[in-house]
């Protein structure tokens, strides 16, 4: 174990609506200082801004408007961060700060730009508090919360361990005895089932979230854990192997670097509609998408954007790279590699989504 990413929700940094508990935040780098002496190093998620601007400005409860909130977020974010400074101090450690936006991450010398910069911050043995640039992204750009924006860090830093610290003491299974279920090698319908969104009035995530996030950080290659962050010394115990919350084993076949950045790091400009023939070639053949197999398309999309797949119920199956654009997609449905080959005859590849820039969602 070399790189952790732990992500603390809201509800752990802060007492009643917006009020910051300083004692938590306390306790919590007094843990980050023993880590750092296990030579592990800690990247921070943290959430908190929008909740500590609305206790700056006397809200009771999260505004609905986007704006609202990003105004929240411009109030409470240094306070945030200075909170996490102060934490920091008295273990002679520095807090860096890095506010993310998705689209930022898209584009590929920008995320390999705050990957240095993440690397550099380690190599100076600062702790990096990120958390999403929520002053200035707008809906359709939002990570959503900041479960998938610890993933997506965990992703792009190859970090070993992603731990989600919340309100929730772990994954609960309601399905049977109403425990919190210890290990989970893999996230199954089954497992997804359990989960339901939050009602807390500062919180955004919800098990939903969070299972879509230790999804991304598994298929990444990285563990997960989910675990109660109020528990004393909870990071450590985790650490230390205790059986406290619920673990998620890493994928033991994690995508390539390339297929993580795809499936989820882009937004999908459209859709391709294909056939159940297509569909079995995808999933179960591990096939590229060819015309013969497309029924329709949805959205304005060029040559080289990212799509999502649909089956014949509109459920997105895949998501990968088009060759061929939107305008084009209508004549080319149903066609033969003969045909396709007739239409576009100095095309070189003629497959819609190659397998190479094919990822299964
Ligand atoms: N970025 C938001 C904040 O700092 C939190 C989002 C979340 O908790 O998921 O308030």
């Amino acid at each position: 174990m070399k790189r952790i990413v732990i992500k603390l929700g809201t509800g752990i940094l802060t007492k009643g609506i917006g009020e910051i508990d300083t004692e938590r935040i306390g306790q919590i780098c007094g843990q980050i200082a023993e880590v750092r002496k296990r030579n592990i190093e800690v990247l921070v998620v943290s959430s908190g801004a929008i909740g500590m601007g609305m206790g700056a400005l006397g809200l009771k409860s999260r505004p609905q408007s986007l704006a609202k909130q990003q105004a929240c977020a411009a109030i409470g974010q240094s306070r945030l961060i200075q909170c996490w400074q102060d934490g920091l101090q008295p273990h002679d450690l520095l807090a860096g700060q890095i506010l993310l936006t998705h689209e930022g991450l898209r584009i590929r010398n920008r995320y390999v730009n705050a990957k240095m910069t993440i690397d550099q911050l380690l190599s100076y043995k600062v702790v990096p508090v990120i958390n999403e640039n929520d002053s200035i992204s707008a809906f359709e750009i939002k990570f959503g919360n900041n479960d998938i924006l610890a993933a997506m860090v965990a992703s792009l830093t190859e970090a070993d361990q992603l731990l989600i610290l919340s309100t929730a003491p772990g994954l609960v299974d309601m399905d049977g005895d109403g425990n919190v279920i210890p290990t989970v090698s893999k996230i199954t319908p089954k497992i997804e089932a359990l989960a339901k969104d939050t009602d807390s009035p500062t919180a955004v995530g919800g098990m939903i979230s969070k299972l879509q996030a230790i999804k991304l950080a598994t298929n990444s290659g990285c563990s997960a854990h989910i675990a109660g962050g109020a528990e004393s010394d909870i990071i450590l115990r985790i650490l230390d192997g205790e059986e406290v919350g619920t673990q998620f084993e890493a994928s033991d076949s994690p995508m390539v670097s390339k297929k993580r950045w795809l499936a989820y790091f882009q937004r999908p400009s459209g859709s391709i509609s294909i056939d159940e023939g297509a569909c079995k070639a995808i999933i179960q053949d591990e096939r590229s998408l060819l015309a013969a197999g497309v029924t329709g398309c949805s959205g304005a999309f060029h040559e080289g954007d990212v799509v999502d797949i649909l089956d014949t119920s509109d459920k997105p199956i895949a998501r990968g790279e088009t060759k061929f654009s939107s305008h084009e997609i209508s004549d080319i449905a149903h066609k033969s590699g003969d045909e396709l080959n007739s239409m576009y005859p100095d095309r070189k590849r003629l497959e819609v989504v190659h397998r190479d820039v094919l990822v299964l969602l």
